[in-house]
């Protein structure tokens, strides 16, 4: 998190959209000098631009907070603006499911809503300006010898022969491309900047290209597409954007930006870049999501161990804990790659006062309590979670048969581990002392049933009379009242930190990213378990119903996080 601006080195102020607190950052304090000297007349006005081609990712998400949470902090408002200008690759899909995301986030673009498209006609009428001020041509070059007459970053490229058609012929030449009348890839309209430009953007960009493609809001109106470079500016311009906040890998593009809005003589937003967000063990690219799920790595878009808004949010992440880290990362000038144990730590802050505590066992092992009898049960008092009393306690049935977790018994243990074995006690939470006295093994000497006695002078989990300890608590859940449960643990969807570091990053996929657990055994108020609402499993983690798989009365739970804090760990060492 080198160069990163931290949380709390600055002034903070609050987001009205989330009643947050909002840290400061570079872009904020230029959008602070633009206020002071007037620049823009007092107004701030922003815009998220996804283009609709895949779904948002946690990377969008940065971008999100800070356009939409600026427009917040400065009075202002952000612009929703799809940039649809491929038609090849988006579709009406993303376009709503990109709308749901902002939205989940929790931020609102009112009637700001826009789309490129929607400017195509004043987009063409603009360039028609452009080559009537002898600032666009067409050219008839083929693609290859477009990229061949580039030249490199060492020498200088080529200009084309078509450069310097008259005003008139271009005329003609861009309306029939508009109209239809010249084969894709025939031709394509330029800017007449500089072939030998050190900025290679500005070797004669192109501006437009043919593409009989039809597109999802404006059907076969066109055939000639506007590029994203011409495209934006312009955009950014119509809508009278002040701050146009994109990231780094435009910085060279920032001068053709200039440049196109300088030549028309138009409104002139200002363009800032900052650094994406890149995060470890997964990757960020709609590109190669896409990938990922048209290869059927994953089983979707919104599978729960992808880093994509709608995989976030069925996992069991919330729209605040995402919106805090997107805060906690700040906003740097410099790429850097921010651990994913941080986004954890963002998610255990929130659920840890917020989630109510159950008891479920994942991995079942069965205990039979031998002196207690065998038609009795009885409810035990539980807190729901220590953090908050004002969350109150639950009532648990306690019986002759329980199950608790398999790795919570050792026939032999080592000196370290002080959970049961045969011989020790250990308390039951909430419920009783219990001590092992025999081992049920089946043919192939696997442990099936441990059979304890317990202690009735320790109700409710409290030290007997005689003032014994044990060192171990333990979760449980009893048998004939628990109900069963799939429980799904996710790891890391990539088994490396940069899975982007080889040619082939799917070869770095992680073979264990999900374990589904079908036998769990979890305490009996779960059946009715909400969507929507988390879990802390004692001593598991935090937890939370499918909404995709779960049906009323049968949960499905998906592990959002473990308990152990990584991100803690990080911190304490640097
Ligand atoms: P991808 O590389 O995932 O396809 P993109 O930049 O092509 O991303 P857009 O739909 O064009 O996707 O992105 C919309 C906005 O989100 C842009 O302003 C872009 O700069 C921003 N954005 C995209 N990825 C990130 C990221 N990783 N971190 C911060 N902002 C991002
Ligand atoms: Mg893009």
């Amino acid at each position: 998190m080198s160069g990163e601006n931290k949380a709390g080195d600055d002034k903070t102020h609050t987001d009205p959209a989330g009643k947050e607190k909002a840290s400061s950052n570079f872009i904020k304090h230029i959008i602070e000098a633009d206020l002071k000297t007037d620049k823009y007349g007092g107004r701030v006005v922003t815009r998220f631009p996804p283009e609709p081609n895949g779904y948002l990712h946690i990377g969008h998400a940065k971008s999100i907070c800070l356009n939409f949470g600026i427009a917040n902090q400065y009075q202002g408002t952000c612009h929703l603006r799809f940039d649809d200008t491929n038609p090849l690759k988006e579709s009406i899909e993303y376009v709503d499911a990109i709308k749901e995301d902002v939205r989940w986030l929790g931020f609102d673009w009112t009637k700001h809503l826009y789309y490129t498209s929607d400017y195509f006609d004043r987009l063409y009428e603009y360039a028609v300006e452009l080559i009537k001020r002898g600032k666009a041509y067409v050219d008839s070059l083929t693609p290859e010898e477009i990229r061949a007459f580039r030249g490199t970053l060492n020498e200088p490229g080529k200009e084309s022969p078509y450069r310097n058609r008259t005003v008139e012929e271009n005329l003609a030449l861009f309306e029939k491309m508009a109209k239809g009348e010249l084969e894709d890839g025939s031709c394509v309209l330029r800017a007449k900047i500089d072939m030998a430009s050190s900025n290679i953007v500005m070797r004669d960009p192109t501006l437009y290209r043919i593409r009989r493609q039809d597109h999802h809001r404006t059907g076969n109106k066109w055939c000639i597409y506007p590029m994203y470079d011409y495209a934006h500016c312009l955009s950014d311009s119509l809508e009278k954007i002040t701050h146009s906040i994109c990231t780094l890998e435009f910085v060279n593009n920032r001068e053709l930006y200039d440049w196109i809005l300088d030549a028309l003589e138009v409104y002139h937003p200002q363009q800032i870049e900052f650094a994406r967000l890149n995060l470890s063990y997964t990757i960020l690219s709609k590109r190669r999501l896409i990938q990922l799920v048209e290869e059927k790595h994953v089983s979707g878009w919104d599978d729960p161990r992808m880093p994509t808004l709608s995989g976030l949010r069925r996992r069991g992440y919330t729209a605040a804990a995402i919106r805090k880290f997107c805060d906690m990362i700040g906003v740097a000038r410099r790429d850097s790659m921010v651990d994913i144990s941080l986004l954890e730590h963002c998610l255990r802050e929130e659920l840890n006062v917020s989630a109510p505590r159950v008891m479920g066992v994942l991995h079942p092992l069965k205990i039979v309590i031998e002196n207690y009898p065998e038609d009795q049960s009885e409810m035990v008092e539980a807190i729901n979670n220590p953090e908050d009393e004002s969350m109150g306690t639950r009532e648990i049935p306690f019986s002759r048969v329980i199950y608790i977790e398999r790795d919570d018994f050792m026939e032999n243990p080592p000196k370290k581990f002080y959970r049961l074995g045969l011989g020790r006690e250990v308390r039951l939470r909430y419920a009783y002392f219990i001590t092992c006295h025999d081992v049920i093994k089946d043919e192939s000497g696997e442990i099936i049933e441990l059979r304890c006695t317990y202690d009735p002078e320790t109700r409710g989990g409290n030290t007997p009379p005689d003032g014994r300890k044990v060192k171990a608590t333990l979760h449980w859940v009893s048998k004939s009242h628990a109900i069963n449960a799939e429980v799904r643990l996710y790891d890391h969807l990539f088994s490396v930190e940069n899975p982007m570091q080889s040619s082939d990053f799917t070869e770095h996929l992680n073979p264990d990213s999900l374990v589904a657990l079908c036998n769990c055994k979890l305490e009996p108020g779960l059946k009715n378990a909400m969507s929507g609402v988390h879990y802390q499993f004692e001593r598991l983690g935090y937890f939370f119903p499918d909404p995709m798989d779960s049906s009323p009365g049968n949960p499905v739970f998906n592990r959002v996080a473990t308990l152990r804090d990584t991100w803690a760990k990080i911190k304490k060492k640097m």
